[in-house]
């Protein structure tokens, strides 16, 4: 019922006008790379007679700032791109989040676990010397949760839980796999022209990921997904490293019942040393590049959009 229910959201959705977003974190400024990936959302959105949307990800409430939220406003009007005024800010919508995963814990796929980063490296660096093996890496290339805490009796679960020990919560790869077995693990795929093809994924690779931080009560990979059903995105446009992430956006879609979007992914911009160009590398921003005297056509030019 609930899958027949999703078919034909995804139908209705594959009729009605495309939506696109960009959906920046306010935790710096933005810098040549984000310029890339929102100009690219608008051309698509502009070639496809879509909208394009603006969301504000900003769930990590240490590392997010308002003053760099309104840096990303001034740097996207002064690129020349615009959005409706309703903005989805994600440290507002904090009960969606919960809803779903509250829905994923009903169907017992949800376990908390109560080992801080440097427990789960101890415990990582245990294996690899017993086994003398390298222990298996994600695909963005971190060590995979060894499952410390997955068989934790519910009993102490709930004792350390009332005991307000801090903890994440994960989700049971495996059991998450079983329940949606059958279902095609599947998303489309589309270029520049409109062409587009199936691809198949296996998020298996990625172990019992965390959709809850201790911290926050919901994770990228979790809010990413709510929302981009909540606001009806029909297409996402964003860079190649969360490509392989896409695997676990799918797998929570089956398991909430969500659209699967279709999805697109741009080439990530390098500085002159030929790294990713990153916040967390203060990379030239374009707040800096407007210092200097570049305008909107140059940096257009610049990047291929004339
Ligand atoms: N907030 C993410 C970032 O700034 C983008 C997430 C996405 O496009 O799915 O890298």
């Amino acid at each position: 019922m609930a899958r027949l229910a999703a078919n034909h959201r995804q139908k209705r959705m594959a009729s009605s006008p495309p939506v696109f977003r960009f959906a920046p974190s306010p935790n710096g400024r933005l810098h040549l790379g984000h310029a890339y990936s929102a100009l690219l959302n608008q051309r698509l959105a502009g070639r496809f007679g879509g909208e394009l949307l603006l969301r504000i990800e900003d769930i990590d409430l240490t590392r997010c700032r308002y003053e760099f939220e309104q840096g990303i406003f001034d740097d996207l009007a002064w690129l020349g791109i615009s959005f409706p005024p309703e903005v989805r800010r994600q440290s507002r919508h904090f009960d969606d989040y919960r809803r779903a995963l509250d829905r994923l814990d009903a169907m017992g796929l949800v376990y908390p676990c109560f080992c801080s980063r440097q427990q789960v490296k101890e415990a990582v660096g245990r294996c690899e010397a017993e086994s003398g093996m390298p222990w298996p890496r994600d695909p963005d290339g971190a060590p995979l949760y060894p499952g410390t805490c997955r068989d934790l009796s519910e009993a102490e679960a709930r004792r350390r839980r009332a005991a307000g020990e801090p903890h994440v919560l994960r989700l049971a790869m495996d059991r998450a796999l079983a329940r949606v077995a059958g279902a095609a693990l599947v998303y489309r795929l589309f270029d520049e022209t409109g062409a587009q093809r199936d691809v198949t994924v296996d998020p298996a690779g990625w172990g019992d990921v965390v959709l809850a931080r201790k911290d926050v009560p919901t994770s990228y990979h979790l809010s990413v997904v709510v929302d981009d059903a909540l606001q009806g995105v029909s297409h996402v446009v964003r860079g190649r490293d969360l490509e392989a992430a896409t695997g676990i956006h799918v797998l929570l879609q089956r398991l909430l019942d969500l659209p699967t979007p279709r999805y697109h992914f741009h080439r990530l911009l390098n500085d002159e040393t030929g790294q990713k160009l990153a916040k967390s590398r203060l990379s030239r921003s374009l707040a800096d590049l407007r210092a200097d005297g570049a305008t909107p056509e140059a940096i257009r030019r610049q990047l291929g959009f004339t």
